[in-house]
């Protein structure tokens, strides 16, 4: 019997980084999400900078990502 448990591709990963980092996804996105990351080194990397971003902005008032960290994400997504 095959599982239904599917790999989510890099992009779907990218995408759901912030709210995972957010705690702010459902236990089976959060599940989803790390097992992309337990192989992908790609979406590794970009987990630690948006953990370092997290880190930024939890030690100020809660704020929008800046625009610039949006556009690296985005331009990340694209070259996958
Ligand atoms: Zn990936």
């Amino acid at each position: 019997m095959t599982e239904s448990k599917r790999v989510i591709p890099c992009t779907e990963a990218v995408r759901q980084l912030w709210d995972y980092l957010d705690d702010a996804i459902s236990p089976e996105d959060h599940d989803k999400v790390e097992r992309h990351l337990s192989f992908c080194r790609k979406c590794c990397g970009e987990l630690e900078f948006g953990q370092e971003i997290r880190e930024f902005l939890g030690s100020k008032t809660s704020q929008e990502i800046p625009p610039e960290v949006k556009a690296r994400l985005e331009r990340f997504v694209e070259e996958l």
